[in-house]
């Protein structure tokens, strides 16, 4: 594996937003009645972000989360709460949603291969909308719709062509993800031919964790002008502007300024297009915003060493829970923002910050400025890291344990996720794995 480049970390603990809520030495405490490594969520930093896409989006706007952001399932309940419907990719997904209180008829199922079991299983809850990604998946949802003899709504996925502002990684153009424009429209000139389906609408999702609002207004004027042209002769019901609004994760983030984007869906360019009566419902599925900066991932110092002119600090947690610093699922590897027990800022040291596996990647920071005394037994707080943490990471790469999860809500905390060991996790799979005909054996 190759060496990773260094990465001066700037400022410490800068991203995060509503960190106040969360000081180091409430966080100490979680950390000793858990222990660590683990994640801790701020259920009010939750409702403040969502509540900031309320009031950015028209009214009446439909909000779903996306549940691969942060399946925990009293996460995705909160959201349930707050009235958010869901966006789902699985049938685990499906499951989880509906057993989280969201009624099927306020979730969407995106995915570019979903099977006839997939197909099956959203027919048969009676979900709002598959967001179909090709005309051969229309094809088998009507096949399927029929022979079960239950109608299906489905949503024309589009995949809009790049622009010069797209950024590697992108869901725009010449993707996986949905139909172009031609193919959307070939398939409207056929849609009384695939009863009992009904296409109520469009979708588009156009990027992941952008923190500027410039470009999410041109990518909506983009998706507008496509579903203006496809609406000749077809009055959509529903138009999805996907998700991707950005949360600082990096320690030099800036926060998304969600003002033009908020002026842009109240704008003329969207009124000429949804502006009709009825109205077509519009629809947001952001993740990443509502859950990122609210979550923290906690690590101690297990050893601290000085080699080769630099100090290394290495931790008990890794990138085996948040593969998300490596780089992996993101554009770009930059300085994350992270703080250490407090120090005299004349007195800190450039520290490496890396994690138990036998990896060199296992590198969660680089330069950053802690305590010339840190110390085995420090406690090091990752900040921005509710979303694509846990579940997006290889857990059980080394036979580490899983980290426990912990919901702070006010002055009260609660355990939403256990520790599971790696013993439980094999003995769940396998019978044959000793742990599964007790503790204490070496198989023969
Ligand atoms: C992943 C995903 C989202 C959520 O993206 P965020 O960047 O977390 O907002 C929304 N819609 C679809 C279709 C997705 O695949």
């Amino acid at each position: 594996m190759a060496e990773l480049p260094d990465i001066p970390n700037a400022g410490a603990g800068a991203a995060g937003g509503e960190a106040a809520n969360l000081p180091h030495a409430r966080l100490e405490g979680i950390a000793e009645r858990y222990g660590t490594p683990c994640f801790v969520y701020d259920a009010a930093a939750m409702r403040h972000a969502a509540g900031r896409l309320r009031a950015a989006f028209p009214e009446g706007a439909a909000l779903f989360y996306p549940v691969k952001a942060n399946p925990n399932p009293a996460i995705v309940g909160l959201f349930a709460a707050l009235g958010f419907g869901a966006e789902v990719a699985s049938r685990g997904e499906l499951a989880l949603a509906m057993a989280t209180g969201i009624p099927a008829k306020r979730i969407v199922w995106s995915g570019p291969a979903k099977t006839d079991d997939d197909l099956g299983a959203a027919v048969a809850a009676r979900i709002f909308a598959l967001q179909v990604e090709s005309p051969g998946e229309i094809q088998r949802l009507a096949a399927i719709a029929r022979q079960v003899g239950r109608p299906a709504a489905a949503v024309l996925r589009l995949d809009l062509p790049q622009d010069a502002g797209a950024r590697r990684g992108d869901w725009a153009g010449a993707s996986s993800f949905g139909m172009d424009e031609a193919t959307a429209a070939a398939i409207l000139g056929v849609r009384d031919r695939l009863a009992p389906v009904e296409i109520i609408g469009f979708h588009n999702h156009p990027t992941s964790g952008s923190l500027n609002a410039a470009d999410f207004v041109r990518r909506f004027a983009t998706l507008i002008e496509a579903v203006g042209r496809l609406s000749q002769g077809f009055a959509p019901r529903f138009v999805n502007f996907g998700g991707g609004f950005g949360a600082p994760f990096y320690a030099d983030d800036p926060a998304l300024d969600l003002d033009p984007i908020a002026a842009f869906l109240r704008g003329p360019e969207v009124q000429a297009v949804v502006g009709d009566a009825p109205p077509p419902q519009l629809g947001f599925e952001m993740g990443r915003y509502v859950t990122g900066p609210a979550g923290r991932y906690l690590a101690r110092v297990v050893a601290v060493k000085r080699t080769a002119g630099r100090r290394f600090a290495a931790l008990d947690g890794g990138i085996h829970h948040l593969m998300v610093v490596s780089g992996t699922l993101r554009f770009l590897r930059r300085p994350v923002a992270v703080s250490g027990p407090p120090a005299d800022e004349s007195k800190s040291e450039p520290t490496e910050l890396t994690g138990p596996l036998c990896a060199p990647t296992d590198r969660l920071a680089s330069a950053v400025p802690l305590s010339k005394t840190l110390a085995p037994g420090g406690l090091i707080v990752f900040s921005g890291c509710g979303a694509y943490g846990k579940q997006a990471s290889p857990l059980n790469f080394l036979g580490h344990d899983w980290p426990p999860e912990i919901l702070v809500d006010g002055d009260h905390e609660r355990l939403i996720a256990r520790r599971v060991r790696f013993d439980e996790v094999l003995a769940l799979q396998s019978p044959d794995h000793p742990a599964a005909a007790g503790p204490g054996r070496v198989p023969p």
